[in-house]
């Protein structure tokens, strides 16, 4: 019959046991927004960690989306306002052909 060759430690034991009873979930709280947060983990709400902006929050990330695209309109409007000029008849026949379809 197979023994196992050496005693348990005391760590050993102590470690095995530490996954044997359900405890209430850790929970820290933020130091820039106070917002509970889990410890040792970057604030979802402010993206801050240690005092230090870690990542982009998902507000910001859709703010910086807004802003590309609305630089991109822009950027895209000034061509066709460039455009327009070359071949002012072309762009107008365009516009209306896709207001009639729909
Ligand atoms: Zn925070």
């Amino acid at each position: 019959m197979p023994v196992p060759k050496r005693k348990t430690s005391k760590s050993r034991r102590d470690m095995r046991q530490s996954t044997k009873f359900i405890r209430p979930q850790a929970v820290a709280t933020c130091k820039q927004c106070n917002e509970p947060t889990l410890p040792h983990q970057v604030c979802v709400e402010c993206g801050y960690y240690k005092g230090r902006k870690v990542i982009n929050t998902k507000n910001e990330r859709g703010m910086q989306r807004m802003q590309t695209r609305t630089a991109a309109a822009q950027r895209a409007a000034e061509k066709n306002k460039s455009g327009a000029h070359d071949d002012h008849g072309h762009s107008h026949d365009d516009g209306h052909d896709h207001s009639a379809h729909e």
